[in-house]
């Protein structure tokens, strides 16, 4: 089990010989980032980033040493605390290897319990903060760049652990930059392409993630690479340079977004979500909130999404139009989802489970939303927001019974009972409903940590406000930590056409 997550740096705190902290910017699993800056004024001295001369007064305009500019400067400072992960990275920032794919540390400082690397900071986004889809030229560019340092490093002998979207730096002027990453091992030697064919599969994997619903194509090349029909990366390298023109051409409507967030309290992200196409005529849509702790939640819900996008794309084929048997399908794949979860959570020993919400959109009209526990789906439609789906909670029945407003089941300490949950009985009973879809009209699919933390009214003025679903996802984020971001948020957003 991961050491617990240190509490955060307030604003104003000194770290190091040169930073002052501006505040925390974000939480990502096993690390917590912050923007910092070099302008401590009780310091009489300031160093210099370009030749690291650390004489020159504060006021000066220039480095005395060697000329260049001395202005206050910001950073990105990343922290971490657990044991083996800072170890391998103190290993790995003494080789002080240097690659435009990398952000090299300016400084890297070592406190009793956690370890903080600092990197300049010229407005990078985080990976995390961005919401699917990227487009096909971006996830192209990102493949490229990422092996190219995977292999860079490999022949330095370092061979990075999985990486995360929190080790992506994306700048405005489209540069991809791998930052903080984890260590797997550093090795005398090159490493051998065969040993960095783990990190292809895994690197195609993400990004497999970020493709768009309709991104078929993309998202299918993807598929095959995480399979290991490109394993090494030079493989990868190739197949990416030969299709980067057909694939980069493809160029989508915004019109979707999909964002999940481990919030500001928890460690875990045991959230999921996912999009696929069913044919040409229908797309699938899916949230799901796992529960069950490390090893348990979190799969509970991949292995949910994976397995209703499966049985569903499977089924799709031989469907046809019939709403009824639409529905049925969907039904199965839940079945489906609750099977897999359950034969592994017997095989685990664990009680892992997973709420499931799902929205099958045939035709760009019709749409069969079903779902199981307390993920909700919403209709905004006219600047209303409207609730589709009802949660299988303790409090929603109070609520229904007239022994609790809405008001008071938000806030109920028994608000997280579940009584219907996928993957933690033989069968699953699933609710369905269908909705008929205007133009303009946005389907909202979300787990508890959104509509828990951020009321219905607010929700609407956000997406009244924001009409690029990716502003949106990640503005309803921002506002599920205002709201105390107690919880993983995860939402897709689907904006009808
Ligand atoms: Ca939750």
């Amino acid at each position: 089990m991961a050491e617990p997550r240190p509490s955060h740096f307030p604003p104003g705190t000194p770290l190091g010989r040169h930073f002052l902290v501006e505040g925390l910017v974000r939480l990502a699993e096993g690390r917590m980032f912050y923007l910092v800056n070099d302008d401590r004024h009780e310091q009489p001295q300031r160093k210099c980033w370009t030749c690291g001369h650390e004489g020159s007064p504060r006021t000066a305009k220039v480095c005395h040493a060697c000329g260049a500019p001395l202005l206050p400067q910001r950073f990105l400072l990343s922290a971490r605390w657990e044991m083996s992960a800072i170890r391998s990275f103190e290993q790995f920032a003494a080789l002080r290897i240097e690659h435009p794919g990398l952000t090299a540390p300016v400084d890297v400082i070592r406190l009793e319990d956690q370890l903080l690397s600092v990197v300049s900071y010229r407005g990078e986004g985080l990976m995390l903060d961005e919401a699917a889809p990227l487009a096909n030229q971006r996830l192209l560019q990102v493949a490229q760049r990422v092996l190219g340092t995977v292999v860079a490093l490999g022949r330095r002998g370092v061979l990075i652990a999985p990486i995360s979207r929190a080790n992506l730096l994306l700048s405005p002027n489209g540069n991809v930059r791998l930052f903080d990453v984890n260590i797997d091992e550093i090795t005398p030697g090159p490493a051998s392409p065969a040993r960095l064919a783990p990190l292809v599969r895994q690197v195609a994997a993400l990004l497999r993630g970020y493709c768009h619903v309709q991104g078929g194509a993309l998202g299918d090349f993807f598929d095959l690479v995480a399979a290991g029909d490109f394993p090494t990366p030079r493989d990868f390298g190739r197949a990416v340079e030969s299709r980067f023109d057909a694939y980069a051409a493809m160029v989508f409507p915004p019109c979707l977004a999909g964002i999940s967030d481990v919030g500001l309290t928890r460690q875990l992200n045991e959230d999921n979500w996912g999009w696929t196409t069913l044919g040409p005529k229908a797309e699938l849509y899916v949230v799901a909130d796992g529960m069950g702790g490390h090893d348990g939640g979190e799969v509970a819900s991949r292995i949910a999404v994976e397995t209703i996008c499966q049985v569903a794309r499977a089924r799709a084929g031989q469907v046809g139009d019939r709403l009824g048997d639409i529905e049925l399908m969907l039904d199965e794949a839940f079945q489906a989802a609750n099977n897999t979860i359950k034969a592994e959570a017997e095989r685990g020993g664990n009680d892992m489970g997973t709420t499931l919400v799902a929205m099958l959109l045939h035709g760009g009209r019709q749409a069969f939303i079903a779902n199981v526990g307390d993920s909700r789906a919403y209709l905004f439609r006219d600047g209303v927001l409207h609730q589709i789906s009802v949660d299988h909670s303790f409090v929603q029945k109070m609520v229904e019974r007239g022994r609790l407003t809405a008001e008071e089941a938000r806030n109920h300490p028994q608000s997280n009972i579940l009584l219907r949950t996928v993957g933690t009985e033989r069968d699953v009973e699933i609710d369905l409903f269908r909705v008929e879809l205007e133009p303009g009209d946005r389907v909202l699919l979300c787990s508890d940590g959104l509509w828990g933390e951020v009321e219905d009214g607010d929700m609407a003025s956000i997406l009244a406000t924001y009409s690029d679903p990716r502003v949106a996802a990640r503005e309803l984020v921002r506002a599920s930590h205002q709201g105390g971001g107690k919880d993983n948020c995860t939402l897709v957003l689907v904006v009808v056409r």
